[in-house]
Protein backbone atom coordinates (compact mmCIF):
# COMPACT_ATOMS: atom_id res chain seq x y z
CA UNK A 1 0.00 0.00 0.00
CA UNK A 2 2.55 2.32 -0.70
CA UNK A 3 0.23 4.29 -3.50
CA UNK A 4 0.30 7.76 -3.13
CA UNK A 5 -3.20 7.65 -3.72
CA UNK A 6 -3.18 6.70 0.01
CA UNK A 7 -1.91 8.42 3.41
CA UNK A 8 -2.41 7.44 6.84
CA UNK A 9 -4.38 10.00 8.16
CA UNK A 10 -2.26 11.91 10.71
CA UNK A 11 -3.75 11.15 14.26
CA UNK A 12 -2.71 14.58 15.51
CA UNK A 13 -4.56 16.20 12.83
CA UNK A 14 -6.53 17.83 15.92
CA UNK A 15 -6.85 21.75 15.74
CA UNK A 16 -6.11 23.63 18.54
CA UNK A 17 -9.16 24.44 21.41
CA UNK A 18 -9.49 27.45 23.13
CA UNK A 19 -7.95 27.27 26.33
CA UNK A 20 -11.22 28.08 28.50
CA UNK A 21 -14.26 25.51 27.00
CA UNK A 22 -17.66 26.43 27.44
CA UNK A 23 -20.26 23.71 27.40
CA UNK A 24 -21.78 23.61 24.14
CA UNK A 25 -25.43 24.25 24.42
CA UNK A 26 -26.59 21.65 22.67
CA UNK A 27 -26.27 19.44 26.25
CA UNK A 28 -28.74 21.59 27.45
CA UNK A 29 -29.85 24.16 29.82
CA UNK A 30 -29.19 22.56 32.74
CA UNK A 31 -26.74 20.50 31.66
CA UNK A 32 -25.20 17.76 33.53
CA UNK A 33 -21.81 17.51 34.81
CA UNK A 34 -21.93 13.42 33.82
CA UNK A 35 -22.97 14.94 30.16
CA UNK A 36 -19.82 17.36 30.00
CA UNK A 37 -17.94 14.81 31.09
CA UNK A 38 -19.00 12.77 28.43
CA UNK A 39 -18.28 16.14 26.30
CA UNK A 40 -14.87 16.12 27.42
CA UNK A 41 -13.83 12.66 26.73
CA UNK A 42 -14.98 12.17 23.43
CA UNK A 43 -14.07 16.02 22.34
CA UNK A 44 -10.19 14.78 23.93
CA UNK A 45 -10.10 11.41 22.02
CA UNK A 46 -8.73 11.41 18.70
CA UNK A 47 -10.15 7.82 19.31
CA UNK A 48 -13.27 5.45 17.24
CA UNK A 49 -15.37 4.99 20.87
CA UNK A 50 -17.91 2.62 21.42
CA UNK A 51 -20.53 3.45 24.14
CA UNK A 52 -19.58 0.76 26.09
CA UNK A 53 -15.71 2.58 25.57
CA UNK A 54 -17.11 6.21 26.98
CA UNK A 55 -18.95 4.35 29.88
CA UNK A 56 -16.02 3.02 30.86
CA UNK A 57 -14.15 5.79 30.52
CA UNK A 58 -16.43 7.87 32.26
CA UNK A 59 -17.34 5.62 34.96
CA UNK A 60 -13.44 5.85 35.91
CA UNK A 61 -13.55 9.31 36.54
CA UNK A 62 -17.19 9.34 37.95
CA UNK A 63 -19.12 6.20 39.16
CA UNK A 64 -23.00 8.14 39.06
CA UNK A 65 -22.66 8.65 35.03
CA UNK A 66 -25.04 5.97 33.90
CA UNK A 67 -25.23 4.36 30.69
CA UNK A 68 -28.80 6.11 29.66
CA UNK A 69 -26.73 9.22 30.05
CA UNK A 70 -24.14 7.98 27.50
CA UNK A 71 -26.67 7.21 24.91
CA UNK A 72 -28.30 10.43 25.93
CA UNK A 73 -25.35 12.59 25.39
CA UNK A 74 -24.22 10.64 22.38
CA UNK A 75 -27.87 11.67 20.81
CA UNK A 76 -27.61 15.23 21.28
CA UNK A 77 -23.68 15.72 20.24
CA UNK A 78 -25.11 13.61 16.92
CA UNK A 79 -28.09 16.06 16.26
CA UNK A 80 -25.41 18.89 17.01
CA UNK A 81 -23.26 17.52 13.91
CA UNK A 82 -19.97 17.55 16.90
CA UNK A 83 -19.81 14.47 16.68
CA UNK A 84 -20.10 11.28 13.96
CA UNK A 85 -21.23 7.92 14.13
CA UNK A 86 -19.29 5.26 12.64
CA UNK A 87 -21.36 2.26 11.29
CA UNK A 88 -20.10 -0.66 11.02
CA UNK A 89 -21.58 -4.06 8.88
CA UNK A 90 -21.93 -6.17 12.11
CA UNK A 91 -23.93 -3.15 13.26
CA UNK A 92 -20.95 -1.92 15.79
CA UNK A 93 -21.06 1.91 16.61
CA UNK A 94 -18.49 4.29 17.10
CA UNK A 95 -18.36 7.23 17.71
CA UNK A 96 -15.68 10.38 17.10
CA UNK A 97 -15.62 14.13 17.51
CA UNK A 98 -15.96 16.20 13.98
CA UNK A 99 -12.10 17.72 13.65
CA UNK A 100 -12.57 21.22 12.05
CA UNK A 101 -11.31 22.59 8.57
CA UNK A 102 -13.14 20.19 7.16
CA UNK A 103 -10.88 17.52 7.64
CA UNK A 104 -12.31 14.27 5.26
CA UNK A 105 -11.07 10.46 5.93
CA UNK A 106 -12.26 7.27 5.82
CA UNK A 107 -11.69 4.17 8.04
CA UNK A 108 -9.77 0.59 7.28
CA UNK A 109 -11.21 -1.41 10.28
CA UNK A 110 -9.37 -5.19 11.57
CA UNK A 111 -12.11 -7.56 11.66
CA UNK A 112 -9.62 -9.46 13.82
CA UNK A 113 -8.46 -7.01 16.74
CA UNK A 114 -11.11 -4.25 15.90
CA UNK A 115 -8.20 -1.53 15.44
CA UNK A 116 -9.65 1.38 13.29
CA UNK A 117 -7.09 3.09 11.00
CA UNK A 118 -7.73 6.85 9.29
CA UNK A 119 -6.80 6.95 6.20
CA UNK A 120 -6.95 9.82 3.17
CA UNK A 121 -7.58 9.43 -0.60
CA UNK A 122 -8.47 11.57 -3.44
CA UNK A 123 -10.82 8.88 -4.73
CA UNK A 124 -13.47 9.81 -3.15
CA UNK A 125 -13.19 13.58 -4.12
CA UNK A 126 -13.08 12.01 -7.71
CA UNK A 127 -15.94 9.90 -7.64
CA UNK A 128 -18.03 12.08 -6.27
CA UNK A 129 -16.83 14.71 -9.05
CA UNK A 130 -17.41 11.65 -11.37
CA UNK A 131 -21.35 11.09 -10.37
CA UNK A 132 -21.71 14.81 -10.12
CA UNK A 133 -20.60 15.13 -13.54
CA UNK A 134 -21.97 11.80 -15.31
CA UNK A 135 -25.16 11.36 -13.48
CA UNK A 136 -26.13 15.17 -12.44
CA UNK A 137 -26.47 14.36 -8.98
CA UNK A 138 -25.20 16.11 -5.90
CA UNK A 139 -23.61 14.27 -4.05
CA UNK A 140 -24.61 14.55 -0.18
CA UNK A 141 -22.49 11.62 1.42
CA UNK A 142 -20.56 9.34 0.53
CA UNK A 143 -18.93 6.54 2.29
CA UNK A 144 -16.24 4.44 1.81
CA UNK A 145 -15.37 1.81 5.08
CA UNK A 146 -12.32 -1.33 4.50
CA UNK A 147 -13.14 -4.26 6.45
CA UNK A 148 -9.86 -7.01 6.78
CA UNK A 149 -7.50 -7.81 8.48
CA UNK A 150 -4.35 -5.74 9.69
CA UNK A 151 -1.18 -7.38 9.09
CA UNK A 152 0.00 -8.27 12.61
CA UNK A 153 -2.91 -10.27 12.22
CA UNK A 154 -3.28 -11.68 8.78
CA UNK A 155 0.09 -13.00 9.72
CA UNK A 156 -0.60 -14.77 12.98
ZN1 LIG B 1 -5.81 -6.70 13.61
ZN1 LIG C 1 -12.09 8.60 12.16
Amino acid sequence: MSSPEFCIADNNHNVEHPAEETVPPVLGQRSTRQRKLIYDILKSSNDHLSVEDLYRRARDIDSRVSLSTVYRTISLLKEASLVDELIFEDDRRCYEFKRGNGYQHHHIRCLSCGNIIEFQTDYARRLRDKVAEEMGFSVESLKIDVAGYCEACATR
